[in-house]
């Protein structure tokens, strides 16, 4: 449940946090803000030091599902456990360890028998690598018997 915010009250919050360490607080207003919403409704004069917060502000604003940009394909679909929507592809430190485990099995699977060609082999570990949901984390990384 998204917890009901006031727009209004929360930039007049702002405004009053900012202004307070504004070094220039005589000087004339810079612009106007103005929000209507269905809780209420302000208009605000603010200064060059409250938009130059304001800006700030929203430009580092991150939102808490952006997980960044998938090296793979450029989706920005990433779940929380950094798992590409899109394509599959699992990054950060867990993604890296099943990527390396999948390629050391992969290459003792080809010396044990340069010669094997098993399809079914090849697709159990494509589906191993795209689907991080089957994995257990517990286990990757640990020491193969
Ligand atoms: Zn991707």
């Amino acid at each position: 449940m998204t917890e009901p915010l006031d727009p209004t009250a929360v930039l007049a919050d702002f405004i009053d946090r900012v202004a307070h360490f504004d070094p220039a607080p005589d000087a004339a207003p810079v612009a106007v803000l103005g929000v209507r919403t269905a809780l209420g409704e302000g208009t605000f004069a603010v200064g060059d030091h409250v938009v130059r917060a304001m800006c700030r502000a929203l430009a580092s604003y991150r939102d808490p599902a952006d997980h960044g940009t998938c090296s793979q394909c450029g989706s920005r679909r990433l779940d929380e456990n950094l798992h590409c929507r899109e394509c599959g592809q699992l990054h950060g430190i867990l993604g890296e360890v099943i990527a390396r485990h999948a390629l050391r099995v992969a290459q003792e699977a080809t010396v044990a028998d340069p010669t094997a060609t098993d399809p079914g082999k090849a697709a159990a570990m494509d589906a191993q690598t795209v689907d991080a949901s089957t994995v257990d984390a517990s286990t990757v990384g640990e020491p193969r018997p």
